[in-house]
């Protein structure tokens, strides 16, 4: 099957630009020594995970459900941070992650027996870690920034003491949102100023996601300088954990459209929502990109690009096009691979796109389709 043959709406895993990804955190990895973990809350499309073990330490977890993942699927270095996490859950964290992140002082001290007794009932060295707030925003998207007053992610230096630095291996900071290296190094003087000194006893720094690694223009070079420095310098461990640099431009969501309503303008209307399967199109908000488009005007015909959902606001964005699109016709949304499966609901009773692979051919093959069942076992 082709990626035009595929049934829509479809997301398509590109494996061949997964895997250019991948050969680049790799080649970090090598430079710097330090380990890079998938972000599953980013991508969790484990069909891929044995390619993604080829090339990077790990995963990452938000909480049990990722870390089990993590583990049954990638079976390397599993670690998880979580702002709260459930006493049910804990037992059985403790026992399929290597490093635990806490969020606060109190979670830490709740669940340190708890991780201390799992350790050694299993003979397994379980690391522990507290995230903290630099207090030092470098971005503008209010939702995306840990680092906003009156944030509840991570410690900050002031509430920082002595007594957690002893209870600790190591230190977590997550502040970063697709940016480049120059804001992880503005980061760092900050990280470095206010928790350095408790820095030199820890084992490690685990400097979450966010950083854009596979963009064309990411200062790979200055990462590589920034992560030597902070070795070097406290003589700890180094990890990064990005979910997007990992699947970025590595996935399309393939739609068909359903039909083309005028009204002081032209919408197109898809099998495909922004609500339901790509959500950050709206949170963000962003325009994706679309193969073989351009901005609205750039192009002979310009269309509103949206969705059979009842939301009026379900508009991905305006498009324009060399030739008149028809009923039927196939468009191609990029970078569809990362925030949009992991993502999904049934709003609307909207069906779930099926999941494809695209391997270095160019050959698709689905490793998923959902149906009406879906839909429904969620709902009671
Ligand atoms: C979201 C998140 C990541 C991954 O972020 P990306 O922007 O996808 O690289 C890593 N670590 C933590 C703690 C996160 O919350």
């Amino acid at each position: 099957m082709r990626l035009h043959e595929v049934p829509t709406p479809c997301y398509v895993i590109d494996e061949a630009k997964l895997e250019d990804n991948l050969k680049l955190l790799n080649r970090v990895e090598k430079l710097t020594g330090a380990k890079i973990l998938l972000a599953q809350k980013c991508f969790s499309g484990f069909c891929e995970y044995p390619l993604i073990a080829k090339y990077i330490s790990g995963t990452t977890a938000s909480g049990l459900y990722e870390a089990k993942l993590g583990y049954e699927e990638m079976g390397k270095e599993n670690h998880v941070f979580s702002p709260a996490y459930r006493a049910q859950d804990m037992e059985e964290i403790a026992g399929i992650c290597d490093h635990i992140v806490f969020n606060s002082g109190r979670q830490l001290e709740t669940y340190l027996p708890v991780v201390k007794r799992v350790a050694e009932k299993t003979g397994r060295k379980v690391s522990v870690g507290l995230r903290i707030n630099p207090e030092c925003s470098t971005q503008e998207h209010g939702i995306y920034d840990p680092c906003a007053p009156g944030s509840r992610m991570g410690v900050r230096a002031c509430d920082f003491d002595d007594t957690l630095a002893g209870m600790i291996d190591g230190i977590h900071f997550h502040t970063l949102c697709e940016q480049n290296a120059d804001d992880l190094e503005t980061t760092l003087l900050a990280v470095e100023e206010k928790f350095g000194r408790y820095l030199h006893q820890m084992k490690w720094l685990n400097m979450g996601g966010g950083h854009h690694i596979t963009r064309a223009d990411y200062d790979v070079e200055r990462l590589v300088r920034l992560i030597r420095h902070m070795k070097e310098t406290y003589d700890v461990e180094i990890y990064l954990e990005p979910g997007e640099a990992v699947a970025l431009d590595a996935g399309y969501n393939v739609t068909t459209v359903l039909d083309i309503v005028e009204n002081d303008g032209t919408t197109l209307i898809l099998d495909t929502s922004a609500a339901c399967h790509m959500p950050d199109v709206l949170e963000m908000p962003y325009r994706p990109p679309l193969k073989d488009s351009g901005q609205a005007g750039e192009k002979k015909y310009t269309y509103r690009l949206s969705c059979n959902t009842c939301l009026a606001g379900d508009v991905i964005g305006d498009y324009s096009f060399d030739h008149e699109i028809r009923i039927g016709d196939r468009l191609y949304f990029e970078d569809m691979a990362i925030y949009s499966m992991v993502k999904n609901n049934t709003f609307n009773g909207i069906p779930l796109p099926a999941i494809a692979v695209m391997d270095q051919n160019g050959d698709c093959r689905i490793v998923k389709q959902f149906g009406y069942e879906d839909f429904k076992n969620r709902l009671s």
